[in-house]
């Protein structure tokens, strides 16, 4: 289902036009407007979902393998050296529209991106109650 107050289903239902790279019932790939780097896309399904834990399993499952699909095609077409899949799931995360979507961020030796995280240093301690609570009944 469509929802009107939302910019992700007008661009992915074709009500806003974008730079569209690929498009079938279920998705609609496009350029992003504040790209990381050159050709940077995102994945916008048609069908409303929040975020991964709202996205129908069938949606999911397609959307890693349409995500290969247009990974080949960018990189025979723009040379690029490698490529980030990026999924944020919530403000926390750094979601700011909240329709799921995938980053397709192609990668360019020097672009001088930086995607990831600073690695902190838990004790064993920590890791074992984190491994408990996930794990855990
Ligand atoms: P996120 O922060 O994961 O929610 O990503 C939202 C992305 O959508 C950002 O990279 C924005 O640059 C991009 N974006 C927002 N509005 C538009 C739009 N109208 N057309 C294309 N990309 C957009
Ligand atoms: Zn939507």
């Amino acid at each position: 289902m469509k929802r009107d107050d939302c910019i992700f289903c007008k661009i992915a239902n074709g009500e806003i036009p974008s730079r569209t790279l690929y498009e079938d019932e279920t998705f609609r790939v496009i350029l992003d407007l504040g790209p990381a780097t050159k050709g940077h896309a995102l994945m916008i399904p048609k069908d409303h979902a929040d975020d991964l834990y709202d996205l129908p399993d069938q949606t999911a499952s397609a959307a890693l393998v349409l995500a290969k699909k247009m990974m080949l095609r960018m990189k025979d077409r723009l040379q690029c050296d490698g490529f980030n899949i990026v999924q944020n799931n919530g403000e926390s995360a750094g979601q700011t529209v909240r329709h799921f979507h995938i980053h397709l961020i192609p990668r360019y030796v020097g672009d001088g991106q930086q995607i990831g995280w600073k690695v902190t240093n838990p004790s064993d301690e920590e890791l074992n109650e984190i491994k408990d609570r996930i794990t855990g009944e």
